[in-house]
């Protein structure tokens, strides 16, 4: 996250579930200094099982988000720039570019709720939905999730990467957005033949 400009400091979290356990990033921990020994490890009702750091401030959201999902097995959340920036306009992103595919077909704005709240964590699991596999948070950031941590972050970059093309679009023209079966043939097609997922 940090090599890729996703986030900056100690800013977002990262969480990956291995059954009923979820490992997550320590709260205000910067990045460098975890290691696999620091890192706590909750219950899907985000209550401490391992570890003597206070997990992410944003465990009720990542648990609520495992609990909606069976299909997720990591969960990045950033506050990537591009992508925030359509978060503060309450504007999801359309499908301006194909990649958006990898994602969803647009990504839907969750309503603000404070930041570290079971309320954010609901809004976020309701706008993402089913077919969806991010969502912008309004006025905050991103959420991103995957079969994978890895998956989640190849999501959160997709994301940050398709709220750029769309941003520089829409800065110097009127972008064409491909339409909704297109884009839904294309997230087959990426999730059915590339199958790393
Ligand atoms: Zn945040």
């Amino acid at each position: 996250m940090l090599a890729q400009g996703l986030t900056r400091g100690t800013g977002g979290n990262v969480s990956v579930r291995s059954g009923d356990g979820v490992a997550i990033s320590p709260s205000g921990v910067p990045y460098e200094d975890v290691t696999p020994e620091t890192v706590p490890v909750v219950d899907l009702d985000g209550n401490r099982l391992r570890g003597d750091l206070k997990p992410s401030s944003e465990t009720p959201m990542h648990a609520i988000l495992y609990r909606s999902r069976d299909d997720v097995g990591g969960i990045v959340h950033t506050h990537s720039p591009y992508a925030s920036t359509f978060a503060s306009l309450n504007e999801p992103i359309p499908a301006s570019h194909y990649l958006i595919a990898y994602v969803g077909t647009e990504i839907p704005v969750a309503g603000y709720e404070p930041p570290g709240t079971e309320a954010l964590g609901g809004l976020a699991a309701e706008a993402m939905g089913e077919d969806c596999d991010a969502v912008l948070l309004k006025n905050h950031g991103v959420v991103a999730v995957g079969s994978t941590g890895a998956d989640a972050l190849e999501v959160a970059q997709m994301v940050e990467y398709c709220a750029r093309i769309h941003y520089q679009a829409i800065s110097v023209g009127e972008p064409e957005i491909l339409p909704d079966d297109s884009v839904r043939d294309l997230r087959k097609m990426f999730t059915e033949s590339y199958g790393q997922r």
